[in-house]
């Protein structure tokens, strides 16, 4: 089977397409600057091709994926027959969706009625899924959303402790995102450690962190909320903070709740401890080791936040079997997995330094005497988008 993944943003859309069963991807790319003029990247193993082609609406962005993965001479496919179904990345699926599902009309509308909740990524999904149904509109589409893995959350993980009308009449709660991630590693943890029935924290750790409580692979518990701002600190992402923050920012530099909002979403984090040097974790590493002090600072908030959360899911869960770390800051980060499970030694947590000396593969880096399993696993979001696509397309046959 032959699965388009597509991931559309407001001017840029990726392709990868794949076998959902072996994970083999054929062809992968990038369309950029849509709406500006437009660029395509496409890779075929090693091969890489760049054109520009001219991308005014999402639809010329599908047109030209479709075209390059035909193409006599880049090409992986004959013709667009031999794609089987498009899975589609959305980011909010709101109260409406808590599992993947064949995009129609009535999903459609109500991928619609959760713009309000995600307001920047919704729309640019759905020029991609509505583009994709008017090129394609034999081929089955499925729509696989970050929060719907969150779902499962029970009352006293999701609700804020507000009056219940923000609930009720505007559905204000925690939702979680990075779900496809925290489901896919869920998944790859039980395969690889045999268990059905554990619980288990998975910390996604990359310029976006969130991690998640997870029991038999149904989600207790996730650190970002309403918004992907909630949480541990990230690379540009305050995380959690007091609301009157907010307030006193506002008011003390004239500024809107909206200016105030974008700073930390894209000025604070890691990057913001750091006076601004990086978000990448890497020259944080590398500032920290010439003696910057703030960039200690950084690494020792996000260490801290990260270790507080795995004990706070510990109590939750009242103990855990597994800790998982992925993304890029997870899979890569020796010097991050090793100070986070320093913290956890009350618990039992011992790691291996040599074998925690590894950067994205898949690892047991526990030692064997450690009374949690900590391994290293690599997420692979589009397999996942792949998987539950098929899944869908093949059920609904
Ligand atoms: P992601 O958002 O999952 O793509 O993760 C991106 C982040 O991974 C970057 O911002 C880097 O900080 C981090 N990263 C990548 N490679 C390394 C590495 N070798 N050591 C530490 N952090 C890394």
């Amino acid at each position: 089977m032959n699965v388009l993944v597509i991931n559309a943003g407001s001017s840029s859309l990726k392709y990868q397409l794949m076998n959902p069963e072996t994970g083999d991807v054929s062809a992968k790319g990038l369309c950029e600057r849509i709406g500006i003029d437009g660029r395509l990247t496409h890779k075929v193993g090693d091969k890489k091709v760049e054109k520009d082609i001219a991308m005014p609406t999402h639809s010329e962005a599908i047109a030209a994926t479709l075209a390059i993965l035909q193409d006599a001479e880049h090409g992986v496919i004959k013709s667009v027959e031999e794609i089987d179904a498009v899975g589609h990345r959305v980011v909010h699926g709101g109260m409406e969706f808590s599992d993947s599902c064949l995009i129609d009309d009535a999903a459609i509308k109500a991928i619609e009625k959760c713009i309000p909740l995600g307001p920047l990524h919704n729309p640019a999904n759905l020029m991609g899924i509505e583009a994709c149904r008017s090129i394609m509109p034999n081929t089955p589409q499925v729509a696989v959303f970050d929060t719907a893995f969150h779902m499962t959350m029970p009352a006293k993980a999701y609700r804020y402790a507000i009056p219940t009308n923000y609930y009720e009449d505007d559905n204000i709660r925690r939702y979680g995102f990075h779900g496809t991630s925290h489901k896919y590693v869920a998944r790859r943890a039980a395969a690889l450690t045999g268990k059905t029935e554990f619980k288990m924290v998975n910390c996604h750790l990359g310029n976006g962190s969130s991690m998640a409580a997870i029991k038999d692979g149904k989600c207790m518990d996730t650190t970002m909320g309403l918004s992907p701002l909630a949480g541990v600190p990230m690379g540009t992402r305050s995380g959690d903070i007091d609301a009157c923050v907010v307030q006193f920012i506002c008011n003390k530099h004239n500024i809107s709740v909206d200016e105030c909002l974008n700073m930390l979403n894209k000025k604070s984090g890691v990057l913001g401890l750091s006076n601004g040097l990086s978000s990448d974790f890497r020259d944080l590493e590398a500032g920290a080791a010439d003696g910057n002090e703030a960039c200690v600072l950084a690494l020792e908030k996000f260490y801290y936040e990260v270790a507080k959360y795995v004990g706070a899911y510990a109590a939750a869960l009242n103990g855990i079997d597994v800790l998982t770390f992925t993304a890029g800051v997870g899979e890569n980060g020796v010097a991050t997995r090793q100070a986070v499970c320093e913290y956890l030694s009350f618990m039992g947590v011992k790691i291996d330094a040599e074998k925690n000396n590894v950067r994205g593969k898949k690892t047991l880096i526990s030692t064997p005497d450690s009374k949690v399993q900590v391994w290293v696993i690599p997420t692979n979001e589009e397999l996942m988008i792949a998987q539950d696509t098929a899944e869908i397309v093949n059920a609904a046959k």
